[in-house]
């Protein structure tokens, strides 16, 4: 161990608001019946030409770049790789990457590892090798390219790292996250370090399988050569393919139908001001204010979720909202089924719900099923507890009363209670909050009942 090195080529297809490919007005939908979204640009018919690349998708990548700490090119200039493959008629792929790259970022570091670059391309069609069938409406999605420096030491660190880069780009809404990534893995050891790429690798978790099976076969392979290599999802092993390619192997030339694309000084400051901080610097600032690891960790994940925390712990106290924001707010919108970008709700309503659980105004039990209803609803939660009478039972009499009969009721759990198991008292107070329907509270019921049968 510690002689191993990893360097990732990461591909995601970009989130974009326009939803229009790169070099095309096509539309970009990703489950649509084939080639119903192409056009002469994109199924590069003869005598067509490239519109200019998409201002969105340009900025996006600017962003990236920026999240991850790169150095912004303020010229960028698209080649075109070629290679021969049924997915590409043109012959050629355009892509910022190569021997005349200009890519758009460059020398980031992101938690450690370095960032060679950020860059855009496009994507070519996607071939069918048993029916034949050529499907173009993803050619010319706009994809976007990290490549990473060799600076992974185990898989365990490319898991950890990969899977805060994906919450970090979801803060930017940056990459489509159910299209999913793809990523090209190359893997060396000690002494010799030669590079091994197994292409096109689809999740993080075979991404891992990966890095272990290659980690193990070059131990045993001890003349191993520079090569590609696929993964294969059935076996869980990487199968050779070619001997490595070179650069000159895909002839880039400069793509003559474009021209070089200036960034302008001041757009990269326009788009680096509206950035959020990152998960990281959340996570941070969270522990900051004693929170609990688990807790800064999960809500710092999604920025949807994060945001509405902040504007809550304006008025709540943070420990003390966390807890409920990590349990109870994120089990109220998995109920719903409900993705976090879908959450609309007024969060002076929401800071009510905390106010109310605060005072114990409403049992917890009671205020649990309220705050399902209203992260789907979103209405005036206070006005609703008074409209159904919601408040917790607190009349000392009336609750007595009701912890008398459960007593009676539950007999037996009393005798188990007092023969030492502290678990059966846990029937009677059950039995109390059935009868209140939930609005008294369980410490509260407790302590009554234990008064009683002393
Ligand atoms: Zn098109």
């Amino acid at each position: 161990m510690g002689d191993l090195k990893i360097g990732l080529e990461i591909h995601g297809y970009l989130n974009m608001t326009n939803t229009k490919k790169l070099f095309c007005n096509c539309k970009i939908v990703h489950e649509a019946e084939p080639n119903t979204n192409i056009c002469p640009i994109c199924t590069s018919q003869p005598g067509s030409k490239p519109m200019l690349p998409n201002k969105e998708a340009v900025e996006k990548i600017i962003a990236v770049g920026l999240m991850l700490g790169c150095k912004i090119n303020n010229k960028l200039l698209f080649q075109r790789k070629h290679y021969s493959w049924p997915d590409l008629p043109s012959g050629y792929q355009r892509t910022m990457s190569g021997s005349f790259g200009l890519p758009v970022g460059v020398n980031g570091d992101f938690l450690g590892i370095g960032i060679e670059e950020v860059h855009l391309e496009e994507d070519p069609a996607r071939w069918d090798p048993l029916t034949g069938n050529v499907d173009y409406n993803r050619s010319g999605f706009p994809l976007v390219e990290i490549v990473t420096k060799p600076d992974f030491k185990s898989a365990e660190e490319v898991k950890h790292w990969l899977k805060t880069l994906l919450t970090t780009l979801s803060y930017i809404r940056a990459v489509d996250k159910k299209a999913g990534i793809k990523s090209d893995v190359n893997v060396s050891i000690a002494p010799r370090y030669v590079r091994t790429e197994v292409k096109n690798v689809n999740s993080i978790s075979n991404i891992v399988k990966a890095i272990n099976y290659e980690e193990q076969r070059q131990r045993r392979e001890h003349k191993n050569i520079q090569q590609t290599r696929t993964y294969d999802d059935n076996s869980g092993e990487t199968i050779f393919m070619r001997s490595k390619e070179t650069a000159q192997d895909y002839m880039f030339i400069p793509e003559p139908d474009l021209p070089v694309i200036k960034v302008d000084e001041g757009l990269v400051k326009e788009i680096a001001s509206k950035l959020p901080e990152k998960p990281s610097e959340k996570y941070k600032k969270y522990l900051c204010l004693g929170i609990d690891e688990v807790d800064a960790k999960t809500i710092s994940s999604e920025l949807v979720l994060a945001e509405l925390f902040e504007k809550v712990i304006k008025e709540i106290n943070p420990v003390f909202a966390s807890r409920w924001f990590r349990r109870d707010v994120i089990a109220a919108i998995n109920d719903n089924n409900m993705d976090y970008d879908d959450v609309n709700i007024d969060v002076s309503y929401l800071i009510d719900w905390f106010l109310l659980l605060e005072k114990k105004e409403v049992s917890p039990v009671v205020l649990k099923e309220l705050l399902s209803k209203f992260i789907k609803e979103n209405f005036n939660i206070k006005e609703y507890v008074k409209q159904h009478s919601l408040e917790s039972v607190s009349d000392d009499l009336e609750l007595k009363k009701l912890c008398q009969e459960a007593i009676k009721e539950k007999q037996a759990a009393v005798d188990d209670f007092k023969k030492g198991n502290e678990k059966a008292l846990n029937a009677v107070v059950g039995q109390v909050m059935a009868k209140t329907k939930g609005k008294a509270t369980p410490d509260k019921v407790n302590r009554i009942i234990k008064e009683l049968i002393k």
